[in-house]
């Protein structure tokens, strides 16, 4: 029996990167046996061998073309389905709309608990029950919460607070898949008109390059600037929660503890202090850059690189080296 599985998601024939996300979390936890629930459309084999390729010990796959879009009562009556076959005794979801939506319906459903948007786990070594971490009391304590008699145990994770398992990692035997055909499914009182993907600005949490606004922008009449510099950058817009709090942006775009969890390629933090609060959402991008008129920034203390000065005269000159095709900084900043 594998104990930790995780609720992987899939999307337009790809399993989404979020599932990589879970695997890696669930490899720490039970030392290389973890199984996969994807509940969808039939895949491509190759498509599914990638979360065993990565260390998945067993796919379990939930097939009908009736699951292709989301849809609570056929898409629970899979999972609950599963939970009586398979007997696991932890779930990790993504803390994405799916899993927010799903796994609260499956507690109900299988009267057991769940800890939304964890930000650490791990196992009890007495007990051998799921310690889930997530901050309590609007982010001033971090609260760790067990499920000692119910089963299964579950959690969401925030996506983008994890390292993805890449392929070769924890491989074990190459991994199992089962395919199971999800037929007599129940009907569902959501009918699907259309599907139209979002066009608007560049996803913050999906986006490889981010700029980040803090309160040293002074006014919401400067933020023009920023948008420019994030245009020639090709990046996304997020803001620190003075930013947000103050109304000069909304609150999509706070990445922090009670905002948004990001791990672009490059984030560039203009006039941003790196409160604590803050880089729990921010941490593990790949380079980070800051621009602060302070030195004793606590956003240097993580930064690969970092400007000290004015971010009215920085901020203009780095987005016409850009546009100008002249940025060496944004290389240098490795
Ligand atoms: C429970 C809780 C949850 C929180 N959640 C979040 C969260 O999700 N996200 C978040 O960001 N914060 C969060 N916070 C708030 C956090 O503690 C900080 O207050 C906040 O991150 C600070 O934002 P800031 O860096 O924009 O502002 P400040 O700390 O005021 O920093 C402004 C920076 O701008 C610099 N500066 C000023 N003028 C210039 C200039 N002309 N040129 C260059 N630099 C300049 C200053 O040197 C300073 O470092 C939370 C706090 C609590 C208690």
């Amino acid at each position: 029996m594998i104990r930790v599985w995780i609720l992987a998601e899939q999307f337009d024939g790809r399993v989404a990167d979020i599932s990589f996300e879970l695997l890696a979390r669930a490899l720490k936890l039970n030392h290389g046996e973890v199984g996969v629930l994807l509940i969808g459309p039939p895949l491509a084999e190759s498509e599914l061998r990638r979360l065993n390729n990565a260390g998945a010990t067993l796919t379990a796959a939930y097939e009908s073309v009736t699951l292709t879009h989301f849809r609570i009562e056929p898409h629970m009556h899979c999972f609950v389905e599963f939970v009586g076959e398979y007997q696991p005794e932890i779930i990790l979801a993504g803390a994405t709309p799916y899993g927010r939506t799903l796994m609260p319906y499956a507690a109900m459903r299988l009267h057991t608990g769940l800890t939304a948007d964890c930000t650490e786990l791990a196992i009890e070594p007495d007990t051998g029950l799921l310690l889930q971490t997530r901050p309590a009391i609007g982010g001033n304590i971090m609260a760790t919460i067990k499920c000692p008699v119910h089963r299964p145990q579950m959690a969401t994770v925030r996506p983008h607070s994890t390292v993805p398992a890449r392929p070769g990692e924890g491989v074990v035997d190459g991994g199992r898949i089962v395919r199971i055909a999800a037929d007599r499914l129940p009907e569902s009182g959501m009918k699907i008109a259309g599907f139209e993907p979002f066009a608007g600005q560049l996803n913050l949490s999906d986006a490889k390059r981010v700029v980040v606004v803090g309160r040293g922008i002074k006014k919401a009449e400067n933020l023009p600037m920023i948008f420019e510099l994030a245009e020639a950058l090709g990046a996304a817009v997020g803001a620190s929660r003075e930013v947000v709090d103050r109304g000069w942006l909304g609150y999509q775009h706070q990445i922090g503890l009670s905002g948004k969890t990001v791990s672009p390629e490059f984030y560039l933090g203009i006039g941003v202090s790196g409160a604590i609060q803050h880089l729990a959402g921010m941490q593990n991008a790949g380079r980070i850059m800051a621009v602060n008129k302070d030195p004793e920034a606590g956003i240097f203390k993580v930064a690969d690189f970092g400007l000290v000065g004015d971010l009215f005269e920085i901020v203009p000159e780095l987005t016409r080296q850009l546009r100008q095709g002249g940025a060496s900084w944004l290389n240098t900043a490795k």
